[in-house]
């Protein structure tokens, strides 16, 4: 196959819309989520200088406007400390205005490197990374098949903070199926109180035809949540969430409740919204969603 190629789709964060997205490596290194069906058939790979410095040249030409890059695709974070310092070298010196490298990473990256190498990191750029940490549950992450547990996560990610690497965390609400709702909200959000996200991206858990999950639900061996359960779920992270200059990020379309806010100061208002969503939906509230593409709440 041809490094070059685009031969598949390269997913980005809502928010990275105004970066500069350099791929310098193809699918994901973990691919196991079990709701996942993003790089299924993309086998983990990691480009060659030649491909990146070709990516880096064409843009050149715009340097002085290029102060963000995103790096692709699913978690180029698992590349080796020594990797993404010579990418960042690249990335630097054709590109000097460029303050912040960021990318997806995962809790399983973080905890293949050393503190000092996260520091170094740091030094060079890399910052405010995207971290696929779901849940604060055991229960949830291991139906999701994250590779890691609640402890875990914590751990490294108080590791990635001292490091001075700000992260913002996607979480996935209904992870743990039907009836741990409240579980789950309290774990997550206890995680998350701990460990202190500059961002977080809320969505639900849905799956398409392709990944695991989607069988295990097909076959009723995974109920999700009732519209009554995830409102629920949703509010209950939110009371017991305890963070401040934290963003609230939760327009992704499997939302129930599409809103965003900052943390503190939004709070009590993204609590009312569920609240009023409540009405909205109070002849569903017993019912499981029924989904679009991408999950859409239809
Ligand atoms: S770590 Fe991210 S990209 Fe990789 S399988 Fe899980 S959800 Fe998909």
């Amino acid at each position: 196959m041809n490094d070059s190629q685009a031969d598949e789709v390269m997913y980005r964060p809502p928010f990275e819309a105004g970066s500069f997205l350099l791929e310098v490596t193809k699918g994901c290194s973990h691919n196991r989520c079990s709701f996942c069906t993003m790089y299924r058939n993309v086998p983990f790979r990691v480009l060659r200088d030649e491909v990146i410095i070709r990516q880096l040249e064409e843009v050149k030409p715009y340097a002085s406007r290029i102060r963000r890059v995103f790096l692709e695709n699913g978690d180029p974070f698992a590349l080796s400390a020594d990797r993404l310092l010579h990418i960042a070298e690249m990335i630097h010196c054709r590109l000097p205005a460029v303050e912040t490298i960021a990318m997806y990473a995962s809790v399983g990256n973080i905890r293949g490197k050393m503190d000092a190498e996260l520091t170094a990191l740091r030094k060079a750029g890399f910052n405010e990374l995207n971290i696929g940490v779901e849940s604060g549950l055991d229960l949830a992450l291991i139906a999701m098949n994250k590779g890691y547990t609640a402890a875990q996560a914590g751990d490294a990610l108080l590791r990635l903070k001292r490091a001075g690497i700000e992260w913002g965390a996607n979480v996935i609400f209904g992870g743990a199926g039907a009836g741990n709702s409240r579980e789950n909200a309290e774990a997550t959000a206890a995680l998350l109180n701990k460990t202190r996200p500059y961002l977080i991206f809320t969505g639900t858990i849905h799956a398409d035809a392709g990944c695991p999950l989607y069988e295990e639900m097909k076959q009723g061996r995974f109920l999700e949540p009732t519209i009554g359960e995830y409102l629920d779920e949703e509010e209950q992270f939110l009371s017991w969430l305890d963070l401040d200059e934290c963003f609230y990020f939760g327009l992704h379309p499997s939302n129930i409740v599409p809103m965003q806010g900052c943390l503190r100061r939004d709070r009590e208002k993204l609590i009312q919204e569920i609240r009023s969503s409540r009405q909205l939906y109070q002849d569903r509230l017993d019912e499981r969603p029924f989904r679009g593409e991408e999950g859409t709440i239809v």
